[in-house]
């Protein structure tokens, strides 16, 4: 018996060495988990606790036993309340853990220290502690005071509390970290069992078997923590992360085929669902299109790559910048890749939106004057290169003063939109069109000699003539005079060319309104069609 005993003394000495390791190697893990401190109060505390209750175990007086008994206290009050803690971080309930429930959790275990080291005065944490009867060593029992059975509480609350989490989340946790959350499971029920024999008598002499049990769950802790990357980053935290992101994450595996996505990609890419596992990329975009499945197929998977991509989800157009990024294992060898959806559908039609406002006449829906100036600037060049012909036609609403003044502002701007219509009627694709000033238009022609601009002018000028806008207030006729000039210096400064057509078209409104002439070097001529 005597040796029992003292086998037993050994045991939990190695405990508490084990335990002591364990603080030790999770003190200096850097890691990015922040439940670590927890498990580091945890298991310091366990290794007070054991040490503790091996010198106890081999104590002979009544007073050396109570003091490695006050010693205990110093950690095992302090072992639940920090697990508990750490499980939280682990499962990801870090918000959870507020300064009231810290205090609450550490306010318990500490009057529990005082209590017993001053239970002498009050008995309120044991009532008596007295020698057992037939042991085969000196060990004590005791009778519970009130406070006893608060702390007995608090430790039992947290351990089952712990429990109950990781059950909780034992569905939703990734495969990768269910031998985690087994061998924290086990650290928590063997201790948790262990106490409650020792709380129902069921012990061997009624000795306390935690402090054995604990060095299995250290063990087990260090092999996990050595062996399997254990407690470096609370598992859940990082799947929240990954889920509550708003871009949508596709992982493939080195054929390219899907091993994980997250919510918002299921959200984008439609029948991306759990059965889509395993499925090739492409075959996951085609319902967003030719254009994105090619894309995806196409690209190299080693590559990092940006695109944007189009694609209609739910009837709309959606914008999408797509990023393909290379994953490496940690020896740098290719393991995949992951492709990041990122909706840029808002920011995409503002951009379209601004660039309209900058380029187009509202009234009109014609480019504006700085748009048209761009454009034919370029082309105006183009045709200097090419040794082609480039004409261009300004032309001036007559009277339109008059239409404003006698139908009103409003009539005035359907005068205009009408203009822009018969007008368009006579351009070709690559013609420039665009509102110079209030009533005044300008046509670029690339391509176009004079005479041919002149014939474009006379022909808008006789439609305008017959084409009578219809309104309510009675038919509008409307003429407009016109002025063409045709590059003939190579290079030549648009402004110059828009100078002349100005001055051909002044003739033409001093020469009645409502013809076309024509600037050719330093002459102005009538357009005579004919
Ligand atoms: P002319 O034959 O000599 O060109 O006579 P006009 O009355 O057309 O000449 P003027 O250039 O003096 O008048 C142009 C008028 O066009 C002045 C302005 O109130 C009007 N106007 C300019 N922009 C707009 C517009 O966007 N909407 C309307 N309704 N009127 C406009
Ligand atoms: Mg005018
Ligand atoms: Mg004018």
């Amino acid at each position: 018996m005597e040796s029992m005993i003292s086998n037993y003394i050994i045991i939990v000495s190695i405990s508490g060495v084990l335990s002591a390791l364990l603080a030790l190697f999770a003190f200096y893990r850097k890691t990015d988990f922040s439940g670590l401190n927890a498990f580091i109060v945890s298991s310091a505390a366990s290794a007070v606790y054991t040490f503790a209750f091996a010198l106890e175990l081999s104590g002979s007086s009544m007073q050396e036993i109570k003091f490695w008994i006050q010693l205990e206290y110093l950690g095992m009050p302090y072992i639940a309340p920090s697990s508990l803690l750490m499980i939280m971080h682990f499962v990801g309930l870090e918000r959870l853990i507020t300064r009231k429930l810290l205090i609450f959790l550490y306010s318990i275990p500490l009057i529990s220290t005082v209590l017993v080291w001053t239970n002498d005065l009050h008995h309120l944490f044991y009532q008596s502690i007295y020698f057992r009867q037939n042991a085969p060593a000196p060990l004590v029992d005791i009778v519970m005071g009130p406070w006893y059975i608060v702390q007995g509480s608090l430790t039992f609350g947290c351990m089952l509390a712990g429990m109950c989490l990781i059950l909780w989340r034992w569905s939703r946790m990734r495969r990768a970290y269910l031998r985690q959350m087994l061998i924290i499971f086990t650290g928590q029920f063997l201790p948790a069992l262990g106490a409650f024999l020792y709380l129902m008598d069921l012990t061997p002499y009624g000795m306390d078997p935690v402090p054995v049990v604990m060095s299995v769950t250290s063990s087990l802790y260090i092999w996990a923590i050595l062996s399997r990357g254990m407690l470096t980053a609370a598992p859940i935290a990082r799947e929240n992360l990954f889920e509550s992101m708003r871009d949508g994450v596709l992982v493939m595996d080195l054929s390219d085929k899907l091993v994980d996505y997250n919510r918002a990609a299921a959200e984008m890419l439609e029948g991306l669902d759990a059965a889509a596992i395993g499925r090739p990329l492409a075959q996951l975009f085609l319902p967003a299109g030719r254009e994105a499945a090619d894309y995806v197929m196409n690209s190299n998977p080693q590559d990092s790559e940006e695109r944007e991509l189009v694609w209609h989800a739910d009837g709309e157009v959606r914008y999408y910048q797509v990023r393909s990024s290379p994953v490496l294992k940690h020896d740098g060898l290719l393991a995949g890749r992951m492709i990041m959806l990122i909706d840029v559908t808002e920011r995409t039609l503002l951009q379209e939106k601004l660039l309209q406002l900058a380029t187009i006449d509202s009234l009109t829906g014609i480019y504006n004057r700085t748009h048209y100036l761009e454009l034919s600037r370029e082309r105006l060049k183009e045709a200097a290169d090419t040794a082609t012909p480039f004409s261009i036609i300004l032309l001036d609403v007559d009277f339109f003063k008059s239409i404003n003044d006698r139908y009103g502002h409003q009539y005035g701007d359907m005068a205009l939109q009408h203009v822009v219509n018969v007008c368009r009627r006579h351009l070709r694709p690559d013609d420039i069109f665009g509102r110079y000033g209030g009533e005044e238009f300008v046509l670029s022609l690339p391509g176009a000699t004079l005479q041919e601009a002149a014939g474009t002018a006379e022909r808008i000028r006789a439609d305008l003539e017959q084409s009578v806008l219809s309104t309510l207030s009675g038919p509008i006729t409307l003429t407009a005079s016109f002025g063409a000039a045709e590059a003939f210096r190579s290079p030549q400064p648009l402004e110059e060319l828009l100078s002349e057509a100005d001055h051909a078209l002044y003739s033409s409104k001093r020469n009645g309104r409502n013809t076309v002439h024509l600037s050719s070097g330093a002459s102005i001529t009538r357009y005579m069609p004919g």
